[in-house]
């Protein structure tokens, strides 16, 4: 899978792309990552990538000529399913599922990341398919929402977390919050793993990971209950929960 980051930042990227399981996958060709300054693209001669909005307003934004013959350059050369993200707090909120969707429909991403003010719209009605935030505020640029697509598609991709068992338990993976976890020892301090998990009978482990992920998400996300086929032992605990806390 191929990563175009259009930016004005590339060094941004450096930490990311050169430790842990992303360098580790880009070394085995699993990831390719092209960082392009699109101020290379620029035919000004003082090299601008802004200006002024029209209608005034605050702040600058990235004018069209640079990313127009940024974007065509690339599609001259790009092949293959094709998708363009424009990271945007304007954008359609990120979520699990899109990642899901991303790893698996597409074989090239080019992420343009904004600064300033944002970007002429022109740039987004020409080339982007999808605008995408990654939560409720406001950062500096689109690099480090760039990061977050990027290994959140990444990690889905078969080969590339050595255990993909580990990506089936996840948070989200099924709709729910991952139940709490614990490691040796069996009692630290005073503080004991709860019995079941140390009784060996993997089916009665298997139902209070269910019954601690349901607790979890109604505790804390009660919103990704809301649509899902509950089984009728799910909506009885779900029941019991309830009428305990009131
Ligand atoms: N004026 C813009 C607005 O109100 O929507 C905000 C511009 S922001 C200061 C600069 C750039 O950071 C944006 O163009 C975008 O690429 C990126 N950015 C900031 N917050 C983001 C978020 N929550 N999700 C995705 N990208 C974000």
């Amino acid at each position: 899978m191929t990563f175009n980051c259009l930016t004005l930042f590339p060094e941004q990227f450096s930490g990311f792309m050169q430790t842990g399981l992303a360098a580790r996958a880009v070394q085995a060709g699993l990831v390719r990552v092209e960082l392009i300054n699109f101020r290379e693209h620029t035919t000004d001669r003082h090299r601008r990538v802004d200006d002024y909005p029209f209608s005034g307003g605050p702040g600058m934004l990235l004018m069209p000529q640079p990313l127009f013959d940024c974007f065509a350059d690339l599609e001259s050369r790009e092949t293959g399913r094709v998708r363009r993200i424009y990271m945007s707090p304007a954008g359609k909120p990120f979520s699990q599922a899109d990642a899901r969707r991303l790893a698996a429909e597409y074989d090239t991403i080019d992420i343009l990341c904004g600064r300033y003010e944002g970007v002429d719209q022109r740039v987004i009605d020409t080339f982007i398919d999808e605008e995408i935030s990654i939560g409720d505020y406001v950062l500096t640029g689109g690099e480090l929402p760039a990061m977050v697509l990027m290994d959140a598609c990444m990690r889905l991709l078969p080969g590339f977390v050595g255990n993909d068992d580990s990506l089936r338990a996840e948070s989200m993976s099924d709709g729910l919050l991952e139940y709490p976890q614990y490691t040796r020892p069996s009692n630290f301090r005073g503080q004991p793993v709860p019995e079941v998990l140390l009784s060996g009978d993997h089916a009665r482990i298997e139902k209070w990971k269910h019954q601690q992920a349901l607790l979890r998400t109604l505790e804390r996300r009660p919103d990704l209950l809301a649509g899902r086929h509950l089984s009728r032992e799910d909506q009885e605990l779900i029941e019991k929960i309830k009428e305990a806390g009131t």
